[in-house]
């Protein structure tokens, strides 16, 4: 047995139909083996070549003064801002401390904003991620958590994938499967387009070892109703 995955063939309208309906498929956002065999710089060349064609396609008119810089602001944006999360270089370095004060509750960041962007529709998604982890002799420095948040959202996404590529990463830094992530988050393809609901939001969670365990997560959950932002 090959370990090439099987591919499915599908028409234009299922593909279309799975992309509205923001079905995933693997964690792992899917990338091909040679995605970074080319600089920043020739990526933005490339993007900038072929976001003129499509603003040229749509009849506008490139020599205007205010649309002439957007193929090259485009493709700067999306290489070196909203997807240089696709880059494995960018994963942020966690700095880890030992939990010399033996504090064994859970730990709860709430409310990490982010920006993603969905990849279907390639419009974005926004909002909040709360996190908790439980230490296992290892703590993580707190802006590591939104680091992570944003590194993963830096993304062509969906939401669910987003979830548990935290969740993942987490697990591997903190050297325990303690660890919860829920999202409640924004999607303008819905807001702004197709059903055109503005007031639906979508949550997403993971929650990994003792998370699992009802009075954990209740107890997870019920931190996030506090009202815990009174500025
Ligand atoms: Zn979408």
């Amino acid at each position: 047995m090959s370990n090439t995955p099987h591919k499915i063939e599908l028409s234009d309208i299922e593909i279309d139909e799975q992309g509205n309906d923001h079905i995933s498929s693997c964690y792992n956002t899917p990338l091909r083996e040679n995605a970074f065999a080319i600089s920043d710089d020739e990526k933005i060349k490339i993007i900038a070549h072929h976001f003129e064609a499509i603003m040229n396609t749509l009849g506008l008119d490139l020599t205007d003064d205010s649309l002439k810089g957007t193929p090259k602001r485009v493709a700067k944006m999306y290489v070196k801002e909203v997807f240089s999360g696709l880059h494995p270089d960018k994963k942020p370095k966690a700095s880890m401390f030992e939990n010399k004060y033996k504090y064994k509750e859970m730990l709860v960041e709430k409310n990490i904003s982010f920006y993603s962007y969905c990849e279907h529709h390639f419009v974005p998604i926004h909002g909040v991620a709360h996190i908790a982890y439980i230490n296992n002799g290892q703590n993580i420095g707190l802006s590591k958590l939104n680091r992570i948040v944003e590194y993963f959202a830096k993304r062509p996404q969906v939401q669910e994938r987003l979830t548990m590529q935290i969740g993942k990463e987490l697990e591997n830094l903190l050297g325990t499967a303690d660890v919860a992530v829920f999202i409640d988050a924004k999607h303008l393809c819905i807001a702004s387009r197709g059903v055109k609901d503005d007031h639906c939001s979508t949550i997403t969670s993971y929650y990994g070892g003792a998370f699992n365990e009802s009075a954990k997560k209740e107890e997870f959950l019920k931190y996030l109703e506090i009202q815990t932002d009174k500025k």
